[in-house]
């Protein structure tokens, strides 16, 4: 017996398929906090008091009984041919059955048609008659007043949306025109698995959108490879064919194979020139701009499906700490930080509005992509607040910027120019010394704080102030040696 999960992956690789059932189970950490059970937010939208309600591990049997006297199915489990489905919504009409399918986002798009179309073929070689195929997903012009109000989280839609989240294509007709039969699909799946797993070949799939996991079992060698190997060159199609060819390293690229990225350039270059590669002049002008005292921000946040607080939207975060180091004219550098359990978004605003000093620069990594838009948010939800936290906006730089745009890149990076790469590059123990060690890490345990799961709480809070104080720490030391790199040298003292 096949679930729908199984189809995809067998479809994405035929190994993967083989070997997914084999490799342990790590527990499943969502990036999006779903608390509240959404099935259970859609049953009170649809006033439901009288209905049948599916398990897992039933006999399919008992929601194909269950169809003779209720008028409304909910998570029932079907079964055909080997594939079992888990149905959210079926709703008894004139005409036949009203299919509803639950999507915990903002807006489904038409692009996993083969989990759309295995539950209508299920559904459809069972006999069951379908009328209307609908989904629910969540609103995202909802906001959220003191209780939640499952009538206006969700809405329900005959069609998908498109990438500038408009209404796009009807389900119904979408679902006609992809659909296939299943039955040889799940016959060629029952003979794979009773095979060796076969053999891996490197395809578009390995490592498209996310990362297979099955990649670092099929590709062992790529983790030893040397900082300059032509496989870091960044976002290059190119790259394994180049290899296979005996250019292995950096400095070997085809020019004719290359995206014409400037970060590609950075790394070729500094593969060339022994390691390091610098665009001075650029760099330089960069780094002129900041002013003192320079303030390096860093905030941790919660993302949540459902909007826990008031005034929040679906998808909304709840920033719940901020740390700051501010590095004087003089060298010396002073400590900010922030941390707040449950909703405290006010006091984190008022607290930063204190902490920072009124001028200078304030420096973030990736600063318009995260930083700004939670000041933004902020400023939206507390307006009297806006005019300074604006005014933060207008003094905000990206730090990340000189390795976005290839002014600096160091092989030893990888062709990663995330804070925790290039601070493994520096003679400090940094992140390796904290228990917490990457920003999502960071957010699970939060989470344990936020739902008083843990008795380690004062632990637990430290750590989390030191891990985000090691990025503004980060921020620092790369400061200074991007200075270095443009001939300055600032020393710097910690107080
Ligand atoms: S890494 Fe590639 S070859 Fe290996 S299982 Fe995944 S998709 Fe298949």
């Amino acid at each position: 017996m096949y679930h729908l999960s199984d189809v995809k992956k067998y479809l994405r690789c035929p190994r993967l398929f083989q070997l997914d059932a084999t490799l342990p189970r790590t527990p499943f950490q969502p990036f999006i906090r779903r608390d509240e059970a959404i099935t259970d937010l859609a049953v009170r939208m649809f006033g439901l008091t009288d209905y049948f309600c599916g398990e897992r591990g039933d006999d399919p049997a008992l929601a194909i009984a269950a169809m003779e006297t209720n008028d409304w199915l909910v998570k029932a489990r079907f079964e055909y041919g080997g594939l079992r489905i888990k149905v959210p919504f079926l709703h008894r009409t004139e005409a036949g059955w009203d299919l509803y399918f639950l999507f915990a986002g903002l807006y489904p798009h038409a692009d996993d048609m083969q989990f759309y179309c295995g539950n209508v073929w299920v559904l459809e070689r069972l006999g069951i008659t379908l009328d209307h195929i609908r989904i629910i997903h969540l609103n995202a012009d909802y906001v959220r007043e003191e209780e939640l109000d499952p009538a206006r989280l969700f809405i329900i839609s005959e069609t998908f949306y498109n990438d500038r989240g408009r209404p796009s294509k009807n389900i119904a007709d979408l679902i006609a025109g992809k659909m296939t039969d299943f039955a040889p699909l799940l016959q060629e799946m029952d003979a794979s698995s009773s095979l060796p797993p076969e053999a891996p070949v490197r395809t578009s799939k390995c490592a498209s959108r996310q990362k297979c996991r099955c990649y670092d079992l099929c590709f062992p060698a790529e983790k030893e490879e040397a900082p300059d190997s032509i496989l870091n060159l960044i976002a290059s199609q190119h790259r394994y064919d180049m290899q296979q060819e005996g250019r292995t390293r950096l400095r070997d690229a085809d020019p004719e194979r290359l995206e014409g990225f400037s970060q590609q350039y950075a790394q070729i270059m500094a593969d060339r020139s022994g390691g390091v590669f610098t665009d001075r002049l650029a760099l330089q002008t960069v780094l002129d701009r900041y002013r003192y005292p320079i303030a390096f921000l860093d905030f941790e946040w919660e993302r949540y499906a459902i909007p826990p607080y008031t005034g929040m939207r679906p998808y909304d975060v709840l920033l719940f700490e901020y740390s700051l180091h501010i590095l004087h004219e003089d060298g010396t550098v002073t400590k900010r930080s922030f941390l707040s359990i449950h909703d405290d978004r006010r006091a984190l605003a008022e607290s930063l509005l204190h902490d920072l000093p009124e001028t200078g620069t304030v420096v973030a990594y990736n600063a318009f992509g995260a930083e700004a838009i939670r000041l933004r948010e902020l400023g939206q939800q507390f307006p009297d607040l806006k005019p300074c936290l604006d005014q933060v906006i207008s003094r905000l730089a990206d730090m990340q910027m000189p390795f976005v745009n290839g002014l600096v890149y160091d092989t030893r990076m990888k062709g990663s120019w995330s804070l925790k790469s290039i601070m493994a590059i520096m003679d400090d123990p940094g992140y390796a010394a904290l228990d917490i060690q990457r920003g999502m890490d960071a957010v699970y345990q939060w989470r344990l704080l936020d739902r008083e799961e843990t008795a380690k709480a004062e632990e637990i809070r430290d750590e989390l102030i030191a891990y985000c104080s090691m990025d503004t720490y980060a921020m620092v030391i790369v400061y200074q040696w991007l200075m270095g790199l443009t001939g300055k040298q600032i020393s710097i003292k910690m107080l």
